[in-house]
């Protein structure tokens, strides 16, 4: 409440200095009253930067405390500038130097997926548990961590994988459970991507078979 109260009266202020400086013969609160008329008017569906209509009804707001038609068309659109190019500049700015969204995805792969800013700093980070070492949290896990934050996860058996985990067979790995993905899982060909893991991947052409109680096509 304190801040928008803050941020009004500068933006009056501005109101303000640019009758002043133009020497408009008009009664102080006019620049006042041709502040509130003129950001009510942006409410009126308009062209971007509500060009026109805020100056129109700003104009307005000035002429009806007494000032000259010229003068208050003068005054509306400096007031306009005003308050569009410095907040348009650092815009522009910070677009220009803002970090890529995905540094190290493709994203002709996987247009959709988050970006991941290191948001936090290691004093203010959060630290989340994620329970469950199984595909999901793991998942999560390093997700997180890829966007600053300290995770600490929490399996309650002696490993991580869950259903997709394995057991050992006379010393070989073997899954629990039978797994595949289709190259076209675009979310899970970027995680296995991301963790450099692509040669550890085995392309096998796809042979789904297709069972009726008289036939079985493939
Ligand atoms: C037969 C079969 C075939 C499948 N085939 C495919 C396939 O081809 N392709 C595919 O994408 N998916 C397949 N799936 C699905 C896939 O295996 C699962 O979707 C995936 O592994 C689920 O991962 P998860 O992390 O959500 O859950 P889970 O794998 O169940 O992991 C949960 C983990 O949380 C742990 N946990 C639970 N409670 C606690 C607790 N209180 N504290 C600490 N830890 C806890 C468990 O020990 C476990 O490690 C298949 C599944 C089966 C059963």
């Amino acid at each position: 409440m304190a801040l928008s109260v803050l941020a009004w009266i500068f933006e009056g202020g501005v109101f303000a200095t640019v009758a002043w400086s133009l020497q408009a013969d008009v009664a102080p609160l006019g620049s006042w009253f041709s502040l509130a008329l003129g950001t009510l008017a942006t409410l009126i569906p308009s062209s971007p930067g509500y060009v026109g209509t805020f100056d129109y009804f700003t104009m307005l707001g000035l002429t009806s405390y007494g000032a000259d038609r010229a003068v208050a068309a003068v005054f509306a659109l400096l007031v306009h500038l005003l308050l569009w190019i410095p907040v348009t500049l650092v815009g522009a700015l910070l677009f220009v130097t803002a970090q890529p969204r995905h540094p190290t995805s493709d994203s002709a792969i996987s247009p959709s997926l988050p970006s991941r800013p290191n948001l936090f700093d290691c004093k203010t980070s959060p630290h989340i548990v994620v329970i469950g070492g199984g595909f999901t949290g793991l998942t999560a896990a390093y997700e997180l961590s890829q966007r600053g934050m300290r995770v600490t996860l929490l399996e309650q058996s002696d490993a991580v994988g869950g259903l997709a985990g394995s057991f050992d067979v006379n010393g070989q790995p073997l899954e629990k459970f039978y797994h595949h993905w289709f190259t076209n899982d675009e979310h899970v060909m970027q995680l296995v991507k991301d963790l450099n893991a692509e040669k550890q991947v085995v392309y096998r052409a796809t042979r789904t078979g297709c069972t009726t109680p008289k036939t079985f096509s493939v």
